[in-house]
C-alpha cells in the first residue's frame, strides 16, 4: 500500500508546475492549475486529502482564501463534514472575527464568520500549501476563540525547509501529500 501512495503521490507532483519568482523575487510559486487541469490527479487529490482524516467524526472543513476553497469543500463532503470559508478582510457579509498573519510575501488578515462553528467542533483546516504556517496559525487561533477544537491539518504541498510546522498547534497531526 506504501508503494501505492507513493505513486499517487509521484503522479500528483508531476502535475504541479514551479513558477520561478512569482509573484517576487525569489519565489518559487506552486501552481496547482495544471493539476485542476488533469483530472486523474484531480480526483487522486481529493481521495488522498480525505484519506487520514476518515471516520474521525469530523464537524467543519475550514477552508483558507483563496486555493483552500479548490478541494476544502469536496473534503469536507468526503468526510461528512460542514464547510466554512476563512477569507481576507472585508469579503464576509455577515459579523467577523478577524486575526493578522504574516505570508511568505507580505502580512495581512484573515477573517472568518462569528457563528461559524459550534463550541467544541472538531474541525480541520486546509488550504493548497503551506509556507511559513502564518495563514493556517491564525485561522487556528480564529477556531479557538470561536470554542472549536483543531483536531488535524491538511495540505497539498508543504514547504518544509520554512518549518510551517512549528508555528501550528502541537501534537496536532499535519498531513500533507508533498513535503519539499
Ligand atoms: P503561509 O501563511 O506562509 O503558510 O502561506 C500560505 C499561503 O500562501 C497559502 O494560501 C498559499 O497558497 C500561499 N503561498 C505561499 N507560498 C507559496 C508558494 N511558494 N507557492 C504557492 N503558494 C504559496
Amino acid at each position: 500500500m506504501k508503494n501505492v501512495y507513493q505513486s499517487i503521490t509521484n503522479y500528483i507532483s508531476e502535475t504541479i508546475r514551479t513558477i520561478p519568482d512569482f509573484p517576487k523575487e525569489g519565489i518559487q510559486f506552486k501552481d496547482i492549475t495544471t493539476l485542476l487541469q488533469d483530472k486523474r490527479a484531480l480526483e487522486l487529490t481529493s481521495y488522498m486529502l480525505a484519506q487520514p482524516f476518515r471516520n474521525k467524526e469530523i464537524d467543519y472543513v475550514v477552508g483558507l482564501e483563496s486555493r483552500g476553497f479548490l478541494f476544502g469543500t469536496n473534503l469536507a463532503q468526503d468526510l461528512n463534514a460542514g464547510f466554512v470559508p476563512v477569507r481576507k478582510p472585508g469579503k464576509l457579509p455577515s459579523k467577523t472575527l478577524s486575526e493578522v498573519y504574516a505570508l511568505e510575501y507580505g502580512e495581512d488578515h484573515v477573517e472568518i464568520h462569528a457563528d461559524a462553528i459550534f463550541k467544541n467542533a472538531k474541525v480541520i483546516i486546509h488550504d493548497d500549501l503551506m509556507a511559513t504556517g502564518g495563514t493556517a496559525s491564525a485561522a487556528t487561533k480564529l477556531i479557538k476563540r470561536l470554542g472549536g477544537e483543531v483536531v488535524g491539518y491538511s495540505f497539498i504541498i508543504e514547504l518544509s525547509f520554512l518549518n510551517g510546522r512549528n508555528q501550528l498547534a502541537q501534537n496536532v497531526p499535519i498531513e500533507s501529500i508533498i513535503v519539499e
